[in-house]
């Protein structure tokens, strides 16, 4: 089996290579295959499968997880949890902080050895080193949820370029790992292992953005985009499109919790090159998964930086904090349709565009002049697709607080209107044109107007 990596962080114990009693905790990983951490651990005398669901950390103004994403993630356990039954084996969700209940479950288990693969975010940083420190056991941390190990890149991760473009030309052409299988086997769980997933009755897929967890699910999108639709041959000129089907991968919900390896799409691309057809699109398609890459290893080298409010020489963005207005931009209840429409399309289906994406977050932070962070966070709650790395990097970009030289992006709203909804058929569908609102509610002295 061969090893990518993986650095031990907590040293105690005497099964660090493994054979005795495993738990293999999932994260931004839910997958058997292309998952180089659960290999490693599939050898032993009992494996114990674990999932951890954890609410956001309320910041922000924002608290829990948004209705679609909450369902997404809970069919994506219960698809890993149905995989894993055919190899004997059974996924335990326990509501919680890691730091609570893997401690708690080693020692009820026995456990000799716990693994999990690297995943993006502070938070997630902090319950790993907390972990490494508490456990009488090892905790191996793998690789897995990128296109390159961190040894590829070139200079190391301490030379990573701030901007994209060098960094894509750094990289475009270094080889990616080809995607492992599956374990044929895994050991079989401890006794008295139970799955306890809490379901979400009430909440279905929304027609408009009808996306099912799981890698199957995952798969079968990666094969109809390429192989059925051959959407890929076309997705330069129509990947900015606010709606529609096939006009990008839609890639992006299963590449965020792991159901889908970003190796495995990868090199699914190249066989469809090699293949069938490769031209300016399939070439454009995989520049896009090295924004991905480029975010994810920045995250990993600013740490806290990430979340900062300005740039790190210090040149703030100034803005003040209004709630009425904060709240008018995340009810899709502006002076402004097209962000309407998207901010209601968010929070009921739990997707956007790219492009809409785009012009939601340039009118929060240049039209309505709000902290970016207070924006970020309304898309983590909300997009089924949420992966901490691409939102925070692409917020920072527009709003100019990133490593990026250009200061940020102003989207002219009534042109992307203009471009993108000429017929206003994507306003209308989503209710985006508001009855108009008085600009203040209070005076001067905050005293309610009327
Ligand atoms: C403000 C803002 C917030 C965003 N938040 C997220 C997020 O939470 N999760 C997320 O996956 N993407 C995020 N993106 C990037 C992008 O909008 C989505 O990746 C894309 O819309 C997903 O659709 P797709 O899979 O059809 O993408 P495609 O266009 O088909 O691209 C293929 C894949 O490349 C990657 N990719 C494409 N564009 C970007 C990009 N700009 N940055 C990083 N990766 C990219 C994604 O993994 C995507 O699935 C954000 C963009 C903006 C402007």
């Amino acid at each position: 089996m061969p090893s990518r990596g993986a650095d031990m962080q907590g040293g105690r114990g005497s099964h660090a290579a493994g054979g005795g009693r495993e738990l293999y905790w999932f994260q931004a990983d839910l997958r058997l295959e292309d998952n180089p951490g659960l290999l490693q651990h599939s050898a032993g005398e009992s494996l114990l499968c674990l999932y951890c669901l954890q609410d956001n950390p309320g910041w922000f103004n924002t608290v829990g997880m948004g209705s679609q994403r909450r369902r997404f993630l809970l069919e994506s356990l219960a698809a890993l949890n149905d995989e894993l039954a055919g190899l004997g084996q059974t996924l335990l969700v326990v509501a919680g902080d890691p730091r609570q209940v893997i401690p708690a479950i080693v020692r009820s288990h026995a456990v000799t050895r716990v693994g999990t693969a690297q995943a993006p975010g502070y938070y997630e940083a902090r319950q790993r080193e907390y972990l490494g420190r508490v456990l009488s056991v090892p905790l191996l941390v793998h690789t897995g949820n990128t296109l390159l190990r961190q040894e590829q890149l070139p200079g190391g991760l301490g030379a990573l370029p701030g901007q994209y473009t060098p960094f894509r030309q750094r990289v475009e052409s270094l080889p990616v790992d080809i995607p492992l299988p599956a374990p044929r086997q895994l050991p079989p769980p401890p006794a008295g292992t139970g799955f306890a997933l809490p379901m979400d009755p009430d909440c279905r897929p929304n027609p408009a953005f009808p996306v099912r967890g799981g890698s199957r699910a995952g798969r079968d999108r990666l094969r109809n985009f390429l192989y059925r639709e051959r959407a890929v041959d076309t997705y330069k000129e129509t990947r900015n499109a606010l709606q529609g089907q096939f006009h990008a991968s839609g890639l992006s919900p299963w590449l965020a919790n792991g159901s889908l390896s970003v190796r495995e799409v990868a090199h699914a691309l190249r066989d469809y090159e090699t293949t069938v057809m490769r031209n300016e699109s399939t070439d454009w398609l995989y520049r896009e998964l090295l924004w991905r890459e480029f975010f994810h290893w920045r995250e990993r080298l600013e740490g806290v930086r990430l979340y900062a409010a300005g740039r790190r020489s210090g040149n703030r963005h100034f803005c003040t904090f209004d709630p009425r207005t904060y709240a008018r931009w995340c009810q899709g209840d502006t002076d402004y349709p097209l962000v309407n429409a998207l901010m209601r399309e968010l929070v009921t289906t739990g997707g956007m565009s790219n492009r809409g994406r785009q012009i939601a977050a340039s009118c929060l932070v240049n039209e309505l002049g709000l902290d970016w962070r207070y924006g970020a966070a309304f898309f983590e709650k909300h997009l089924i697709d949420f992966d901490l790395p691409s939102n925070y990097g692409n917020w920072r970009y527009i709003a100019g607080v990133g490593s990026d030289p250009r200061g940020g992006r102003h989207f002219d709203i009534a042109k992307q209107a203009r471009l993108y909804d000429a017929d206003g058929a994507f306003t209308a569908k989503w209710g985006g044109v508001r009855p108009p609102q008085p600009r203040y509610v209070t005076d001067a002295t905050d005293w309610p107007i009327g």
